[in-house]
This record gives C-alpha cells, structure tokens and sequence, in this order.
C-alpha cells in the first residue's frame, strides 16, 4: 500500500460505534502534540524536520513563497529523502495570498518535480487555483498521488479533481454534498484537522452527524 492510502478512514470507521477503540487518521495537521490512537501527518517548514519526527510532510507553503524561495526549496531537497518525511507538501497555489502568482507557480513545480525524485506523495494547498494545478497535473502525469487538503468546493468540482485521479481531504469546513459524494463513491474519506484547534475525533464527530442524517443509502 502507498503511503498515502494508510490514511483514508473507512466508512465503516466513521458511522460504526467503535469510538473507543478506532485509530484515528489525521491526514494533515500542523499539530504535533501527541494524540492517543491517532496517526497524523505532521506538517513541517523547510528546516523545520526534527530527529524525533515520526511522519512529517515537508513543503514550501504558497503563502511563504518569497524571493528565498529557491534557497528554501534547497533545505526541503536535504530533508526530503528521509524516512519520516512521508509526503511532500503542503506546498500549492493561493489566489487570494500576498505572493507572486508566477512564482507560486515556479515553486510548486519545482515541488512536484521533487516529490517524483523522491517517491512521496502530495498534500496541495489550493485556494481559487484548481484549473492552474488540473493543468500542471495532467502535464507532468505524476506517478505520486496528489492529496488536495481542505477542501471546500461543490460537487462538480471534485468529480473533476477525482476523474484526473487527484484525491481531496476534508477538514473543518466543507460541503456536505461533496463530503457525501465521496463518502458514496469511494466508500472512505481522507480527513484532517489542519490548523483548525480542533482534535480529529471532533472532525470525524461532525462527518458522522453530516452522513448518518444526508442519504447515504
Ligand atoms: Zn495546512
């Protein structure tokens, strides 16, 4: 199994009763303080990789994308071939942050480009961008999944992100038709408590009360 799969919950996780004895999947959190019966992807700043560190993703984040930017990505290139860097990222494209555009672009790719070096999947960070990374993605053909994170868009969307074979994790706020639309189609979820404040328990605790009453079937 890919690194990345580990991490979708079941549906059966969700809606099942086993609260007290599930592992919960965290698949994106800038949190690291220790969870009971949880499993996390820590996320992680170039330089920021600790000799403690479990499983942590590395990535140069769209909102700190500055003119250092390549000097940074040199720091992720030294960390991300160790084994608790798991995933590449969370690295991608905000339209509505202060940094160049063409630069984020520049960046991401360079990202991509090394998570492809590196064998390790993806967590993207995308914000009114998903035609520019659909492109970017359908251009490189990517052997490693893509996992875009919290995630918000309406149904239409996500059939587009999951017909090019990209994935999508849900965190605090989403669109309960998308949610359940994945939930169906899929019968798993990727879930995340990102920087929210909330524990993931809360977060699985609020997609059981949005599917056990939408119509699962
Ligand atoms: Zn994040």
């Amino acid at each position: 199994m890919d690194f990345i799969s580990q991490f979708a919950v079941s549906l059966d996780a969700i809606l099942g009763e086993e609260k007290d004895t599930i592992l919960y999947l965290d698949s994106h959190t800038h949190d690291d303080v220790f969870q009971e019966r949880t499993m996390a992807v820590v996320n992680r700043y170039p330089g920021d990789v600790r000799t403690d560190d479990k499983w942590v993703s590395v990535g140069l984040h769209p909102w700190h994308v500055n003119d250092d930017w390549q000097v940074q990505l040199e720091k992720m290139r030294s960390e991300a071939s160790l084994p608790c860097v798991c995933v590449v990222g969370e690295c991608g494209l905000d339209k509505c942050c202060e940094s160049n555009f063409r630069r984020q672009i520049e960046a991401f790719r360079a990202q991509v480009l090394l998570a492809e070096e590196c064998g390790k999947p993806m967590i993207i960070h995308c914000v009114k961008s998903f035609q520019e990374i659909m492109a970017i993605h359908k251009e490189v053909r990517p052997q490693q999944k893509w996992l875009i994170h919290g995630f918000r868009g309406k149904p239409e969307l996500v059939k587009q992100i999951m017909a090019k074979g990209m994935l999508v994790s849900f965190g605090h706020h989403y669109n309960v038709n998308s949610l359940a639309y994945v939930a169906l189609n899929c019968r798993s979820l990727y879930l995340e408590t990102d920087d929210c404040g909330l524990s993931i328990r809360q977060i699985y605790e609020n997609v059981r009360r949005h599917l056990s009453s939408g119509s699962l079937g």
